[in-house]
């Protein structure tokens, strides 16, 4: 779907295919790596393992520590500013009622589908489905209809340089995690990610932390050497849900008809939310999807499932 961007929403919000390398620190990296490489070929993704003089002679600028990766050639990268706005401006087009800074209290199911109250409105606003979208929040909005699931928050700590000529070319990420390095192909800024910032749910506040910010500064250049003299000009955070096991609850209510549920994407909601979107339509207005959520659905929790809905939870106002 982030190929065909233009086509469905009118424009490629800066969508480049640059590739996605993960670096393997050492042999049991390279053997994770491999493993991953035949587990995801029976899913369609192809993945070129890369050894130690692969990636000395494809990418010079990379630290020479590490013992070689696995190369997803059509993964990339794209502008969360730019998409954002413009699925909601396309959304609009086709007739649908954007309403922002409307804090929804509570929701209920009555015999007509569903009743939503907004803060400072008394109206309710009356929907056939519902589709609950609300990140950090979702598992608070998933107890108003007795769903319940244990989601907590991070806060991803981001950095920003300033920008530079082109310098590193695919998205790169380390085995396990820890590190993740891209260069933004608009404006050539290199964006960093490495450790977690703080983030409270309920205060609506989230700040990424100046000792993990050094960290990642300090990771980041020993991937890419050549770093060491860029300078950087912001570090930034959000407030994003995580579920137990890293994946997102996305499917049909265990108790409610026509109540669907997509939170908790736990750090991957950027890139799964236009396939995540095209699945809530199947199964909103179609009754299924041909994509198979069996592994998203909150019921793998085992979590106790409550017959009355539970008081509400802390939403943003
Ligand atoms: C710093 C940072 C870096 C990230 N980097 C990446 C990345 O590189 N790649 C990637 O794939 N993902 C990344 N992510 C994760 C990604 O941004 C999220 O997974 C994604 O935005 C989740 O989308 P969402 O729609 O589920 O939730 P959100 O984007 O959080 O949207 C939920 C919305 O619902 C609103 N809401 C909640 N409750 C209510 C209510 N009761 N009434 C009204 N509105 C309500 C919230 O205010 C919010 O606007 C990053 C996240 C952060 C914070």
């Amino acid at each position: 779907m982030w190929g065909r961007l233009v086509d469905l929403i009118g424009q490629d919000c800066e969508f480049s295919v640059t590739g996605h390398l993960k670096l393997a620190r050492n042999d049991a990296d390279m053997a994770e790596l491999v493993a991953h490489q035949q587990m995801v070929s029976s899913f369609g993704l192809s993945l070129k393992i890369l050894d130690r003089s692969d990636l000395r002679r494809r990418y010079p600028y990379l630290g020479h520590y590490f013992a070689g990766g696995s190369l997803c050639a059509e993964d990339g990268q794209a502008n969360p500013r730019l998409v954002a706005p413009a699925f909601a401006r396309c959304a609009r087009e086709k007739g649908a009622v954007i309403r922002e800074q409307c804090s929804i209290k509570l929701a209920v199911a009555d015999r007509n589908g569903f009743k939503l109250f907004a803060a400072g409105e008394d109206a309710p606003v009356h929907a056939r489905r519902l589709i609950n979208t609300a990140g950090a929040w979702g598992a608070g909005v998933a107890k108003w209809f007795g769903d319940i699931v244990r989601e907590e928050v991070m806060a991803p700590n981001m950095c920003v340089t300033e920008p530079i000529a082109p310098l590193v070319g695919p998205n790169l990420g380390i085995c396990g995690g820890g590190i993740y390095v891209r260069q933004a192909t608009g404006h050539g800024s290199v964006i960093f990610g490495s450790g977690l910032g703080t983030a409270d749910r309920d205060a609506l506040r989230a700040r990424p932390l100046a000792d993990v910010t050094m960290e990642a500064a300090s990771a980041a250049i020993k991937m890419v050497p050549a770093l060491a003299n860029v300078l950087l000009v912001r570090s930034w955070t959000g407030i994003e849900g995580r579920m137990p096991d890293g994946l997102p609850v996305v499917g049909a209510s265990p108790s409610t008809p026509n109540l669907f549920h997509a939170f908790g994407f736990s750090g991957h909601g950027f890139q799964l939310g236009p396939a995540v979107g095209a699945v809530l339509a199947e199964l909103s207005l179609e009754g299924g999807s041909p994509t198979s959520l069996d592994g998203l659905s909150m019921t793998r929790f085992g979590e106790p499932k409550s017959n009355s809905a539970a008081p509400v939870a802390a939403v943003p106002t």
